[in-house]
């Protein structure tokens, strides 16, 4: 495979960025090797710096739920930013994309738009402390909500425990206040809601925690977290940075049908532009600033090219059949993938969401179950992919994405060439 351009580009962009790279998991270095510069997508397809083909099933890391350069999404931001990109003043694209998202999710009432996922989560946690007057949250070992100081924290040895952080730079206080404990574990939650009696503002979880392997969880465990939170006066988050729009319109929380009290959104609903938002019901929002004494505020918060292509991409998203279609087609590639199974070699999925895992495992359901020395096999896989033609997320920890531009004809090539390089 030719690399001279995307080789040349990264060792100019390490002049400039640290690792060469905007955000770390683009350097490769799960994988090894040189990242590929983008030059263009369209559909389910992208072209690197030297003109090389993939079929794309990063997407973005999420977003780009109908594809790369999808028509109606580039004349909505066309249409828009010959009007003027920003204005710091609302605009009516802002009623309109949250009047399309509300109006369609009976789980929440109001909306704040911010710029991005870690932006979203940021403010809901200031959200529920505020609405609490608690300081201290609850989240799981393995889902990632964003970088902000206190959610960057793993968990440390014990049932319950303050986490460490897991970054450089974060105050040992900060993390004091987030108890980190495993998914899918009954008994730690109820340790910690013992232990910190009325001090708990929120849990947090990624109700389909899809950024550390896909950690699917029971239903009931769910509906054991709104219990808890429910008993104890503690908020209930669920993050769907990812699961929002994806796992259908109204994301996990329509699919397992349990109501938290705060929502993240962030990935899809900008259409492939920086677009978060937290969403609740109109008692807990009105904490917010100007209403509230929660301040949050933001300079292109609701940027309306931003906001146009959300209401074009998720107005696709509401047609007939939309989310059923995506999941068909992601069940065609998971089984022609499975079929191929001649080793350790599985392939967790849901809606149009999968993981291809190197165990034996009929479940993973908790970050410790997973065998990080498994990675290595997944290492092997991904250049000789790369190669073929497919492009998956560089680390064996990150899921794949299906979007409504993938078709029959690329999934029968993935499996050929999975075919070939298992
Ligand atoms: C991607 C993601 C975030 C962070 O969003 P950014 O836009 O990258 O800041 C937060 N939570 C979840 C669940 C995510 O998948």
């Amino acid at each position: 495979m030719n690399n001279k351009n995307s080789t040349q580009l990264f060792e100019k962009a390490k002049n400039f960025f640290p690792g060469g790279v905007n955000s770390p998991v683009r350097a490769f270095r799960s994988v090894g090797g040189t990242p590929l510069f983008i030059d263009k997508g369209k559909g389910s397809h992208i072209w690197d710096a030297d003109g090389n083909e993939y079929i794309d099933y990063c997407c973005s890391w999420g977003p780009l739920i109908l594809g790369h350069a999808n028509e109606n999404v580039l004349n909505a931001v066309d249409k828009t930013m010959r009007n003027g990109t920003s204005f710091g003043a609302p605009t009516r694209l802002e009623n309109e994309l949250a009047e399309l998202i509300v109006s369609n999710n009976p789980f929440i009432e109001k909306i704040r738009f911010v710029s991005s996922g870690t932006e979203a989560v940021m403010s809901a946690i200031r959200l529920a402390r505020g609405f609490t007057g608690r300081n201290k949250i609850l989240k799981f070992e393995g889902c990632y909500h964003g970088h902000s100081d206190s959610l960057l924290v793993k968990a440390g040895s014990g049932l319950v425990t303050f986490g460490n952080t897991s970054s450089a730079g974060v105050p040992e206080s900060f993390v004091n206040e987030t108890i980190v404990v495993s998914l899918n574990n009954k008994k730690a939650v109820e340790e910690a809601f013992s232990q910190f009696n009325n001090q708990i503002a929120c849990i947090i979880i990624e109700p389909i925690p899809a950024n550390n392997g896909l950690l699917l969880q029971d239903k009931e465990y769910l509906q054991f977290l709104r219990d808890i939170c429910t008993k104890n006066g503690t908020l209930l988050i669920f993050d769907e940075v990812i699961s929002g729009f994806r796992i259908g319109f109204t994301g996990a929380a329509g699919h397992y049908n349990i109501k938290p009290d705060i929502i993240t959104y962030g990935k899809i609903i900008g259409g492939g532009f920086p677009v978060g938002c937290y969403a609740s019901g109109k008692e807990i929002m009105k904490n917010i600033s100007p209403e509230g004494g929660v301040y949050q505020a933001g300079t292109l918060s609701g940027n309306p090219v931003a906001m146009s292509a959300g209401i074009a991409q998720l107005s696709e998203c509401l047609k007939p059949n939309f989310y059923k279609n995506l999941e068909t087609k992601t069940q065609k590639l998971v089984k022609g993938l499975s079929a191929l199974r001649t080793t350790n070699f599985q392939l967790f999925s849901i809606g149009s969401i999968f993981w291809i895992a190197f165990t034996e495992q009929e479940k993973i359901q908790s970050a410790e179950e997973i065998d990080g020395d498994s990675m290595k096999y997944f290492r092997d896989l991904y250049h000789p992919l790369l190669e073929k033609g497919i492009y998956l997320g560089p680390s064996g920890y990150e899921v794949g994405f299906m979007s409504e531009a993938h078709t029959d004809v690329d999934i029968e090539q993935t499996i050929k060439v999975f075919k070939e390089v298992l």
